[in-house]
């Protein structure tokens, strides 16, 4: 469906990159449970080898049911191309793979996913990769932490869990200045609500596993890139404006364009690193993708219910959500999210830490879990469990205090949802 009209989101969301199966008419996307595929000849399998000529080798590269998964999620995003992988946080090492090498370093937000500062703070190191945390809402910071080693600079849209709304097109313009890439996480944001390439952001990773499948079920990631960049500009990128060694020094930009860090991600990233989505998994996730649209209305319009309702009441001390008009990132969301800040917000509960644990025990619809983007309402205390790595101050910066907790709002029935929080508050402070 590349080449046609253009269609809207709800018609793209069931269409792109899918066609009747040719062997079959199946109409729903088949599961191609394979791990390898027939050579046409000799020579198919040597231009396949080469990069010459795009086809299916083996599932570790490529695989037909993620090829449509890829190029959905490539067309819902506003990109040129995109690679899946085994989950998100594989996601980010994949994406700054091609960009990063022992002594280089990232420049990231304070507010990030838990395990994703982990990942950065931690992880990274044994790479010889280093990232540089900073307020993101404060731009001269950001530019100051860029140096020579820097390689990237790295936020999410709507930042999980507190609310925080990234200002996309000021910090593409300062990496831009800086000759570096802009990668946003858009997990909690789908392409529904923010269109990270659009505000100028040049590679966007998902945690596939939250709203992009929607219902708990598989964890998956994807990589899109805008197909904007130019790799070639400097010296810094090497992986992909130098020859490739591996393929009889090939030179990626060069070659392939605006789908060079897609081919790279593929053709080395999924190659070495091997952390590739499996077709059952990109099945579940694309039956999920059909319906993004009329999910994320709803889950914002629940969120946005279930917040004012919290605001208003004495055993709350505070919520942050965008979506309220007391958020200090009401007007910006506004222009980065227009159809609604999502539906993830934290909320601290008078009574501190034990208030916040009785009140997530005597929850009934929401249910206690590490994940968040599911049709179910979640809950989960931060300090306690998902940010419990972090240092106080880390938590603090993530809007994860121990006096808060994070929801995750489903797309059950509002007044149902509203009631089991009242009961589970009557209880915390009982
Ligand atoms: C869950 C999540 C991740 C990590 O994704 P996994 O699929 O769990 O590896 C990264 N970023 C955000 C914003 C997330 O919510």
């Amino acid at each position: 469906m590349s080449d046609g009209p253009t269609y809207g989101f709800d018609t793209l969301q069931i269409h792109a990159g899918a066609r009747p199966d040719p062997a079959t008419g199946a109409r729903q996307t088949p599961i191609y449970q394979t791990t390898a595929y027939v050579f046409r000849d000799a020579d198919h399998a040597a231009a396949l080898f080469n990069l010459q000529e795009v086809g299916y080798i083996y599932s570790r590269l490529t695989n037909p049911t993620v090829a449509v998964l890829q190029e959905r999620i490539a067309t819902l995003e506003g990109g040129a191309g995109a690679v899946c992988c085994s989950s998100g946080h594989a996601a980010q090492i994949m994406a700054l793979f091609p960009l990063m090498a022992p002594g280089k370093n990232v420049v990231v937000s304070t507010r990030l996913y838990g395990g994703t500062i982990t990942q950065m703070s931690q992880t990274i190191k044994r790479f010889g990769w280093s990232a540089t945390f900073v307020d993101t809402d404060d731009l001269d910071a950001v530019k100051a932490a860029i140096n020579d080693g820097t390689r990237a600079v790295f936020c999410e849209s709507i930042a999980n869990p507190g609310g925080y709304i990234s200002d996309i097109p000021a910090l593409a313009k300062i990496a831009d200045e800086a000759g570096l890439p802009l990668i946003v996480d858009n997990t909690s944001a789908t392409p529904y609500l923010c269109r990270p390439i659009e505000l100028g952001a040049t590679l966007v990773v998902h945690s596939t596993t939250k709203y992009l499948t929607g219902n708990g079920t598989v964890t998956g990631g994807a990589i899109v890139d805008s197909g904007r960049f130019d790799w070639s500009a400097s010296d810094k990128f090497p992986s992909l404006s130098a020859p490739e060694p591996a393929y009889h020094g090939l030179k990626f930009h060069e070659t392939f364009g605006p789908l060079a860090f897609t081919f790279h991600g593929i053709a080395v990233g999924l190659r070495d690193l091997g952390m590739t989505m499996n077709p059952q998994a990109a099945h579940y996730t694309l039956l999920g993708i059909e319906t993004l649209s009329l999910r994320m209305q709803r889950h914002v319009e629940n969120a946005e219910k279930l917040a004012k309702w919290l605001e208003q009441d004495d055993r709350i001390e505070q919520v942050t959500y965008a979506g309220l008009a007391s958020s200090p990132y009401a007007e910006r969301a506004k222009t980065i999210c227009p159809k609604g800040a999502g539906a993830l917000f934290t909320c601290a509960l008078k009574g501190g830490y034990d208030a916040c644990v009785k009140f997530v025990n005597a929850l009934e619809i929401f249910s206690h879990v590490a994940n968040l983007g599911d049709t179910r309402s979640l809950v989960i205390h931060s300090a306690s469990t998902t940010h419990r790595q972090l240092s106080p101050e880390q938590q603090e910066a993530a809007g994860a205090s121990p006096n808060v907790v994070r929801l995750s709002i489903g797309i059950e029935d509002a007044d149902d949802l509203i009631a089991d929080l009242d009961q589970a508050l009557a209880q915390a402070h009982g």
